[in-house]
């Protein structure tokens, strides 16, 4: 699969978005190491703190799902700037491959990362 392929699986995904407070609509495609494609979108809540995002919505269907090894992460969203993982998502994505590769969607098309550029420092 490639990196496009990926990202369109997340564009996908992010039209299943519940986002009616921000608007701001996720959506993220992980590949396995195993070619399997598991995908997520945000998830808000009316008690902000208990909102997940998409990135971590896929990762939790993976690990469901009995799959541990990711080899990368395609992000898109409704938004018009490139968008990259929040810091809990890179946490939560380092503790099963510090050197995931993390595609995010861009004005241009996408930007290419190694989790370790992003997040060089994990807990
Ligand atoms: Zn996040």
């Amino acid at each position: 699969m490639t990196d496009q392929e990926l990202l369109e699986r997340a564009g996908e995904a992010k039209e299943n978005a519940y986002a009616p407070y921000s608007k701001f609509q996720v959506g993220a495609a992980l590949l396995t190491a195993g070619g399997d494609v598991f995908t997520g979108c945000n998830v808000e809540n009316s008690s902000y703190g208990a909102a997940i995002c998409a990135e971590r919505a896929a990762v939790v269907q993976a690990v469901s799902s009995g799959c541990r090894e990711f080899e990368a992460i395609a992000i898109a969203s409704n938004g018009e700037d490139t968008v990259y993982p929040c810091g809990i998502c890179r946490q939560v994505l380092h503790e099963f491959n510090p050197e995931i590769r993390i595609i995010c969607q861009s004005p241009e098309g996408f930007e290419t990362y190694l989790l370790s550029e992003l997040m060089p420092k994990g807990f």
